[in-house]
């Protein structure tokens, strides 16, 4: 029969998409449970669902920070029967440590981190009882590999896919699977707010030659590679649907090819000089080149990588 699939933060971006594409497939294998913080932000799932919504697409209210709605829209549904969770939920935190509130800091693991963590907890133990499930988790390849001025946007997915990495091996135990996907940039409101909300903050507290590092290394070379490597949400959302019809899901699943050499300088590394050597190169003498991959090929080649060396900006 159909498969219940229940994904958090639908109202835009990357939830949006997967919510749309696996309730729009052609031979109806889904039943999807869109949720959102607030059903007043419904109409564009809405409206790009189509014919699917209320047919193969359902809307349920879930904020993923607070434990009564969690449970109560897990309770509100048949038999709590639910054979996929994708854990989509998430917002980004971006600027120099010392002009962030702790509070902000905090937001970001109560959603990326304990949000997920919350479902999951609500969500697992009926899958482990029934031998079957799958648990999605977006990441993100900030997960994988740390960048400057997202030290806690990284923290935070780092932490995600660490407990998952922990949690897999019993799962497998109990039949039921857990995959990350690992998305580079992705167009979506994550993007926006981002800008907004940088231009926005004075970050005080802040001396000025980081902020001026941040303003004018780092904002620019992340609004280029924004535009230049930046997939779609669709794009996501086949990847997501392929590791869910996969026979034997990967744990982990970049979305975007050209972040694989990012991953593999850590592997190729173990002392950890090369990803971080790398990325000083990155932001500060190979700023304003589009192409990661590129850039990446340059720091490979350069000489003071081999000595591993920092050279002067
Ligand atoms: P988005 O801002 O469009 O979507 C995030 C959604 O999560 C929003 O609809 C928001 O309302 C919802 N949300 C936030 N807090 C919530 C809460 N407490 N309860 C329920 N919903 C909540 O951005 P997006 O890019 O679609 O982000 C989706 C996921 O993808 C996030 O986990 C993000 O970290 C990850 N990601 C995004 C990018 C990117 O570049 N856009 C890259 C890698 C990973």
């Amino acid at each position: 029969g159909q498969k219940v699939v229940l994904i958090t933060g639908c109202s835009s971006g990357i939830g949006l998409g997967i919510a749309v594409m696996l309730a729009r497939d052609e031979m109806k294998r889904y039943y999807v449970i869109a949720t959102m913080r607030d059903l007043k932000r419904k109409d564009k799932l809405v409206e790009a669902a189509g014919d699917a919504y209320g047919r193969t697409l359902s809307l349920l209210t879930l904020d993923v920070c607070s434990d009564e709605s969690v449970k109560q829209c897990v309770d509100s549904i048949k038999d709590r029967h639910i054979d996929i969770l994708i854990n989509n939920a998430g917002v980004g935190l971006v600027g120099p440590v010392e002009g962030l509130s702790m509070e902000d800091m905090k937001q970001v693991f109560e959603t990326n981190f304990f949000g997920a963590v919350r479902m999951i907890k609500e969500v697992m133990p009926d899958m482990k009882r029934r031998r079957s499930g799958h648990i999605i988790v977006i990441s993100s390849v900030m997960g994988l590999q740390g960048v400057t001025f997202n030290d806690v946007y990284s923290a935070s997915k780092f932490a995600i896919e660490g407990f998952c990495e922990s949690l897999a091996i019993q799962l497998l135990k109990f039949n039921v699977t857990l995959s990350m996907i690992e998305p580079g940039p992705v167009h979506t409101e994550f993007e926006m707010k981002m800008i907004a909300d940088v231009s926005k903050k004075e970050f005080a507290g802040t001396d000025a030659e980081t902020l001026q590092h941040f303003r004018t290394y780092y904002l620019p070379s992340a609004v280029n590679i924004f535009q230049g490597l930046g997939q779609r949400p669709k794009d996501i959302a086949k990847v997501t649907k392929k590791v869910i019809e996969s026979p034997r899901p990967q744990f982990h699943n970049l979305t975007n090819p050209l972040y694989t050499p990012i991953v593999a300088l850590k592997y190729a590394d173990e002392t950890g000089n090369l990803s971080v050597h790398t990325f000083y190169h990155m932001l500060y003498n190979l700023g304003g080149v589009m192409d990661v991959s590129v850039r990446l090929m340059k720091c490979l080649t350069c000489g003071c990588l081999r000595r591993q060396t920092i050279s002067p900006v």
